[in-house]
């Protein structure tokens, strides 16, 4: 990518701020201007995509055999200081989803 690409770029990045900064605060609470007719109403002059929607949904990909891998490496010592109440528990950090494991399991 050449300056003048990123110069260009700029300067619509810039344009298309300027364009937002002229909503009043009524279009964006008035219940009958969707967000498209909003889009439109301020890029039509340079065009205005709007992509089917995308459904979103919480997923994680941490199962008991990735946790159960990653306790793996650790070493048997590591994993002995995990051990609370005869076991090891992991909470996922994304998902909050809790393992647990007999360290038993391990040997
Ligand atoms: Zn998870």
């Amino acid at each position: 990518m050449g300056v003048a690409e990123i110069v260009e770029e700029h300067d619509d990045w810039v344009k298309a701020k300027i364009l937002l900064d002229t909503v009043e605060p009524h279009e964006l609470l008035d219940p009958t201007l969707s967000a498209e007719d909003l889009l439109y109403r301020l890029y039509h002059e340079d065009g205005v995509t709007v992509y089917p929607e995308t459904q979103l949904r919480r997923h994680c990909t941490c199962s008991v055999e990735t946790v159960a891998e990653m306790l793996r490496r650790f070493s048997p010592e590591d994993r002995a200081d995990m051990v609370k109440d005869g076991e090891i528990e992991v909470v996922c950090e994304f998902c909050s989803s809790v393992y647990r494991f007999k360290p038993s399991q391990f040997a």
